[in-house]
């Protein structure tokens, strides 16, 4: 009986955690602090630990803690904000949504992140900050986006959604910029059973203004310094993530094994390649990403043999109908547009068995 294999296995993971994770649900019910309870101070506690950074902001997803960061640093009306078009599109709603622009730039034909070649060319009076992806669990070459950022006197606010743990020079992404974006999707590293995302930063009074931004603006219960939002982290789902968090590294660790082995399998077919891994830098490949020149016939193929693939992504963000205010147009960023076009995610989490495997 051949089993189908799929993307990723939720309801493996659950069951693999069982014990614990009911036993931090009910805990939760027990006390029934069911916003701003203790489990979100403590989750966000143990995140920024793991992460590296002085503090961390529990928020309601990855999109919300990308949008509160933009608000924080009161990005909106006049200002461009520089990214990349090969990204889930939540990396760059909350810049339209703030009332700033996107800029794109083209990314590095073998690591897929943000190309820091490029990146000059795209600044105008107007950028006031550079938002690199860390995609598929690698972080973006920071250092020079770092460098040209400090010389322009931009932000440079990190999208880590797909990176809790990823390494780069010694630091874990989520420490780079001025505050960076986790998503807590529950196909991510690091997965809620429902939305959930997370901001760090290094900046205390910037963690104190997204504190309050993400809950109404308050000071007190009744008081309210300012405009804010309802995006803040549920209890229940801190609860799960300190559950989770405890796990996350061996299972990064699980991951790179699944990856080499992957790598040792498919090296030898031509027609293949592989995902590079920039020296000095650790990627906790949220996805295995191949690209092949036929890439919807081979996704065909292993789907008819019960192995189940995804595409990361499509169509890149210049391209989407939503973004067509923004006036770009095909041929603009062949690298991410070649990308899209043979890009195939093969089926790497960490429950996958040997066997599967
Ligand atoms: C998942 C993801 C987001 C959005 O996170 P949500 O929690 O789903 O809002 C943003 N950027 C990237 C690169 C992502 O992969």
């Amino acid at each position: 009986m051949s089993a189908t294999i799929p993307l990723v296995d939720l309801k493996r993971q659950y069951k693999n955690l069982q014990p614990e994770i009911d036993q931090a649900l009910a805990a939760v019910l027990g006390k029934a602090d069911f916003i701003m309870g203790s489990a979100v101070h403590e989750f966000e506690q143990a995140f920024s630990a793991f992460c590296g950074t002085p503090y961390a902001i529990g928020v309601s997803s990855g999109t919300a803690a990308i949008q509160l960061i933009l608000h924080a640093l009161n990005i909106g009306a006049g200002d461009e904000v520089i990214t990349v078009p090969n990204t889930f599109i939540a990396t760059v709603e909350p810049i339209v949504l703030m009332g700033a622009t996107p800029v794109f730039v083209d990314i590095h034909p073998e690591t897929f992140t943000l190309d820091p070649k490029k990146l000059e060319a795209a600044i105008t009076p107007h950028t006031k900050a550079i938002l690199p992806v860390h995609l598929y669990g690698q972080c973006a070459d920071m250092q020079p986006i770092l460098e040209i950022a400090q010389q322009h006197h931009l932000y440079v606010i990190e999208d880590a959604a797909q990176a809790h743990g990823a390494v780069y020079c010694g630091a874990r992404a989520g420490t780079f910029g001025r505050a960076a974006a986790f998503s807590f999707y529950p196909g991510k590293n690091l997965g809620a059973y429902g939305d959930a995302g997370a901001i760090t930063t290094s900046d205390s009074a910037l963690a104190t203004r997204l504190s309050s931004l993400r809950n109404h603006g308050r000071r007190e219960k009744y008081l309210h310094d300012e405009i804010g939002y309802g995006e803040r982290l549920d209890t229940l789902q801190a609860a799960i993530l300190s559950v989770k968090l405890k796990y996350l590294e061996n299972a990064n660790q699980t991951r790179q094994i699944l990856a080499g082995q992957y790598d040792e399998l498919l090296r030898n077919i031509p027609s293949i390649q592989l995902p590079k891994v920039r020296s000095g830098s650790m990627s906790v490949y949220h996805l295995y990403v191949i690209q092949h020149p036929e890439r919807d016939t081979l996704s065909q193929h292993l789907s008819r043999r019960g192995i189940q693939t995804g595409v990361h992504y499509p169509i890149p963000l210049h391209l989407q109908p939503a973004l067509r205010d923004l006036g770009y147009s095909e041929g603009d960023f062949p690298v991410s547009e070649q990308l899209a076009k043979t890009a195939l995610s093969l089926p790497l989490f960490p429950e996958l068995t040997q066997e599967q495997h």
